[in-house]
């Protein structure tokens, strides 16, 4: 029989762990005819008791196994562990709020059954549940990043998707380091099949992203997807080398007809500001592309395993 596996990231979810297994059993045992699961959760350097839940978890049913973390080694790292550790013939990933609703994988695996396609992903239609701000700031995040990078990137795209063996390997082939797991998904390619459902409210426990944390990995999408911004500083450059050449043959023409009264220095340290500001801000750009290489080639590890369920 094929088995799923169901890889769960964890970030101080001890309210939510219960929850998660409750909804999730229901849908193993409705489908137990079809296939078997594997349930792996991680525990990403959680401070409250998630690692006690799992744990007892384990113990009591032999389907549940789980990797802790180290330290917070952040999301990423932790699907990229859970799609590591995983043996089943499918793996998919989910949050274990509950935003991700389990009922939809029996669905997801007839299409990958049926139609043939090899991964089946998910979007919210709506984002209730998530502050105006922070919405509006998605929406446009997508509009940027779809406009500069070739990769495409989905508005509205969970991480909860369900993929062949197939997909999988190929995901686990990219080794990098600053890791962006909805550029990846579309890199690799395969035939996805996108479905959509109402976007679910977190079912206990608050969610672990802040502004900064969101803004910070939008911008690893930015820098790990598209080399864009490299090419707007040099063509910012040449614009404004070409409006110098400009001005300053205005400016020898005018002392050359008029004479040279002293006056205009009030624009010039305007345009001294202007040149600086932009001068940093390309200079800012290159810069984070050479952190995120410098960072790739430290070949640091993703992840560190404390416990696993074995230990
Ligand atoms: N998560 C994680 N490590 C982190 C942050 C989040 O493993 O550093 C997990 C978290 O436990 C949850 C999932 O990632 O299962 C999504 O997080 P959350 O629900 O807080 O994000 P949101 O739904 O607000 O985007
Ligand atoms: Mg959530």
């Amino acid at each position: 029989m094929e088995k799923i596996s169901v890889v769960v990231p964890c970030y101080n979810e001890e309210e939510t762990v219960p929850l998660f297994y409750k909804e999730i059993s229901k849908i193993i045992e409705k489908m137990k005819k079809q296939v078997t699961f594997e349930l792996i959760f991680i525990n990403d350097g959680s401070k409250d008791k998630t690692l006690v839940e799992l744990r007892k978890l384990a113990k009591q049913d032999k389907k549940v196994r789980y990797i802790s973390f180290s330290r917070n080694f952040g999301k990423e790292a932790a699907m990229l562990a859970g799609l590591e550790y995983a043996t089943g013939d499918y793996v998919t990933t989910m949050d274990v709020d509950l935003q991700d609703p389990p009922y939809l994988l029996e669905e997801m695996l007839r299409i990958i059954h049926e139609e043939g396609y090899d991964c089946v992903a998910t979007k919210s239609t709506s984002r209730n549940g998530y502050s105006f701000f922070r919405k509006f700031c998605t929406k446009w995040y997508y509009r940027i990043i779809g406009a500069i990078s070739k990769t495409e990137m989905v508005a509205g795209a969970r991480d909860f998707r369900l993929m062949t063996r197939q997909m999988v390997d190929a995901i686990l082939s990219m080794k990098e380091y600053n890791r962006y797991s909805k550029g990846l998904f579309s890199f690799v390619g395969f035939d996805t099949k996108w479905i959509e459902f109402e976007n679910q409210e977190r079912v206990a426990g608050t969610t672990k992203w802040n502004f900064w944390k969101l803004f910070s990995y939008a911008l690893d999408g930015i820098t790990a997807f598209s080399t864009v911004p490299l090419v707007l500083s040099a063509i910012m450059g040449i614009l404004f080398c070409f409006i110098a050449f400009i001005i300053v043959i205005i400016i020898i023409s005018k002392t050359l007809i008029w004479g040279d009264p002293v006056s205009g220095w009030p624009s010039l340290a305007c345009i001294i500001f202007l040149v600086g500001g932009i001068q940093l801000f390309c200079t800012g750009i290159i810069g984070q592309y050479l952190a995120k290489t410098y960072l790739e080639t430290k070949h640091r590890p993703i992840y560190i395993i404390k416990e696993t369920e074995k230990m």
